[in-house]
């Protein structure tokens, strides 16, 4: 059996969300990081949702929403799985929107514990100045979500931003993989050619660049501050539709200091406890499961353990 594989744990997966503390503390863990949540203004929201509650028109399959209900229901889920800190990652569909989500997002960090302040930007002339305002009031993670803004990442107007992002070490969620729907921009040519100007970018890519997994791997192998997030992996839904290769699996055990827990919370069409026994059945170990739901994103944000 190759390194970091098919290791022995007596740790039982989670069976169901009540489960879900039993399983972090089994672990050793003083509970979750969450790199991959959102949170976005009702009205957004409400159109996110009808998005999916259409599922069928845009994906193809039905994606039941297990958690479409309001903020305070789902703070209070989230405080129960124990996800200790966890981002509110907006995002803009269109010009002259990203300063605005970013005062909202700003306003909710402000008035819930344990949410990272996040904000998000669109090539347009204004977003340096967002940008550097959002970096003032101390937002600690960024979002860029490259098929639903439906913009090469590499747009001159964005130049300034990733200098700045390059030197600050903020990381950036970035949404650039063709999966689970593929846009102009997706794919990893135009986020290649982005860390060729720019190789320090703390980039997250989000669900670990689905479907080409592969080229964000060789990614994340290539540039020390790229990690992954494993935003849907290796859930039922993602291995019917974009499988992981097993053979890659080696791959995701030497980068465990760069993989970072990530849900989509609440926009998920399973329970949250689903993601982590996906985790769990990749068999990389528990170290691998210690470092990845808790300590990489730990130390990227600077959490004390409470
Ligand atoms: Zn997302």
């Amino acid at each position: 059996m190759s390194e970091g594989r098919g290791q022995a744990t007596s740790v039982e997966p989670p069976a169901d969300d009540d489960d879900v503390p039993r399983y972090w503390r089994d672990l050793g863990l003083p509970g979750l990081v969450d790199v991959h949540v959102h949170f976005l203004p009702p009205r957004v929201q409400a159109k996110v949702w009808q998005y999916f509650a259409d599922g069928e028109k845009h994906y193809g399959v039905p994606w039941p929403l297990a958690y479409a209900v309001p903020d305070e229901e789902r703070l209070a889920t989230l405080d129960r799985l124990g996800v200790r800190a966890f981002p509110t990652l907006p995002y803009p569909h269109k010009a002259g929107m990203a300063a605005w989500l970013n005062d909202w997002s700003a306003e909710f960090a402000e008035s819930h514990p344990g949410v990272l302040k996040s904000a998000t930007f669109y090539p347009e002339p204004e977003a340096p100045f967002y940008v550097a305002e959002a970096l003032d009031r101390g937002v600690r993670i960024f979002k860029v979500q490259v098929q639903v803004g439906s913009f090469d990442p590499r747009n001159p107007l964005l130049d300034p931003v990733w200098a700045r992002l390059e030197e600050t070490g903020t990381p950036v969620v970035i949404h650039c993989g063709s999966g689970p729907l593929a846009g102009e921009h997706t794919g990893p040519e135009p986020v290649t050619g982005l860390l060729e100007r720019y190789p320090r970018l703390q980039l997250v890519i989000a669900h670990l660049g689905m479907p080409e997994y592969r080229d964000f791997l060789d990614l994340a192998e290539r540039y020390e501050r790229v990690h992954l997030d494993t935003t849907m992996l290796a859930t039922d839904f993602t291995e019917r539709l974009m499988p992981f290769d097993p053979a890659d699996r080696p791959r995701l055990s030497d980068l465990r200091a760069k993989v970072l827990l990530g849900s989509d919370f609440p926009s998920i069409p399973h329970a949250y406890a689903h993601q982590l026994a996906a985790l769990h059945r990749l068999e990389l170990g528990e170290e691998w499961l210690r470092a990845v739901l808790w300590e990489n994103g730990a130390r990227l944000f600077g959490l004390e353990v409470p």
